[in-house]
């Protein structure tokens, strides 16, 4: 696989690629995209790493860079945290999009068929610990108490003073 999603112009364009990406169970809605970006704004992975643009990935399955876009790490990134899937004008689902991008990398031999099992096994383990940090940070706050209408007091008349 390689790093980044980009167009290479040294490579053949397929243009039954979005067809085939349509035609699977949660890709049908791909061809509606009008490329509005609100899927990258709200992306958290986009946030942190810029080569990571939902927007330009649907741009380039239009285009028919399948390759491209098949052999890309940045299709295994998605955290399926639903986010561009709630807020996409066009009912896009790219969440969905995403999983038939993988399922076609799997079956056309762009990455080894255990890769998604040992995603999901790592996907699995960051859960358990998101959820374990929860529940710990919930026992801090409870074993605190509730808060003491005297500090907010204190703390609203040391702002006052400061101003
Ligand atoms: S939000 Fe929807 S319509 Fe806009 S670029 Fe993303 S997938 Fe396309
Ligand atoms: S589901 Fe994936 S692509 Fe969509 S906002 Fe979340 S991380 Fe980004």
């Amino acid at each position: 696989m390689k790093a980044a999603a980009s167009a290479s112009p040294a490579r053949l364009v397929s243009p039954r690629f979005k067809y085939e990406v349509a035609a699977r169970p949660g890709g049908q809605a791909i061809k509606a995209c009008f490329g509005c970006g609100v899927c990258t704004a709200g992306c958290p992975v986009a946030e942190v790493d810029a080569a990571y643009n939902p927007r330009r990935i649907i741009r380039m399955v239009l285009l028919g860079l399948e390759e491209d876009v098949l052999t890309s790490d940045l299709i295994w990134l998605c955290t399926v945290c639903f986010t561009c899937y709630a807020r996409c004008p066009q009912d896009v689902r790219f969440t969905d999009v995403m999983g038939v991008l993988r399922e076609l990398a799997v079956e056309r031999g762009y990455v080894h068929p255990s890769f998604p099992a040992r995603l999901k096994a790592m996907d699995d383990l960051a859960q358990q610990l998101r959820l374990g940090a929860a529940r710990s940070l919930a026992r801090d706050k409870a074993a605190a108490g509730p808060p003491d209408p005297g500090d907010l007091k204190r703390l609203i008349a040391e702002a006052g003073d400061k101003t």
